[in-house]
């Protein structure tokens, strides 16, 4: 069983997902809008991901006998000012993402709920790679600057991007 500390911190986070989910699909949606359809492509990817992360949550939350309470998602911003900005807020969104999941890494630790504290290892090892992806991006955009013909090679590129289920959900299909 879950106690309660570890069960709220839990549902906290699965909304945390679902807010992640949200601000990437806005941020899909904002490149759509902008004829930039490879942008938008990794974008919807990036919702899926975020998305599995939140039902990861949920099942874990239910195999250990919890309660999942889901709550509103506060809204999301709706517009950039240019692809640069975009993945400069999202480098930021994911070291914010890095930090909830360390903080309740840290509460798994102080109730000394070691089951939690392992499932959360895959996501400890998740935000690297987050992270990591979304720099690289970052460092291209800011060498492309305003270059027309960059930013095209770039949306190629970023169409390319394939959603893959994440591993602790592939295995619960
Ligand atoms: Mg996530």
């Amino acid at each position: 069983m879950l106690n309660a500390k570890v069960e709220e911190a839990l549902n906290a986070q699965i909304n945390a997902e679902f807010w992640s989910a949200y601000l990437y699909l806005s941020m899909s949606a904002y490149f759509e809008a902008e004829g930039k359809a490879g942008f938008a492509h990794w974008f919807r990817v990036q919702f899926k991901e975020e998305q599995a992360h939140a039902e990861i949550f949920i099942n874990y939350v239910q195999s250990r006998g919890g309660r999942v309470r889901l709550m509103p998602i506060e809204a999301v911003p709706t517009e950039w000012e240019s692809p640069l900005a975009v993945f400069k807020a999202t480098l930021e969104h994911e070291l914010k993402v890095t930090s909830l999941i360390n903080n309740l890494y840290h509460i798994a630790e102080e109730e000394k709920d070691y089951a939690t504290r392992s499932m959360l290892g895959w996501f400890v090892d998740e935000q690297v790679e987050e992270e990591e992806n979304v720099k690289k991006y970052l460092d291209a955009l800011s060498l492309i600057g305003d270059n027309g013909f960059g930013l095209y090679q770039l949306d190629k590129e970023l169409s390319a991007r394939v959603f893959n289920v994440p591993a602790p959900l592939a295995n619960k299909q």
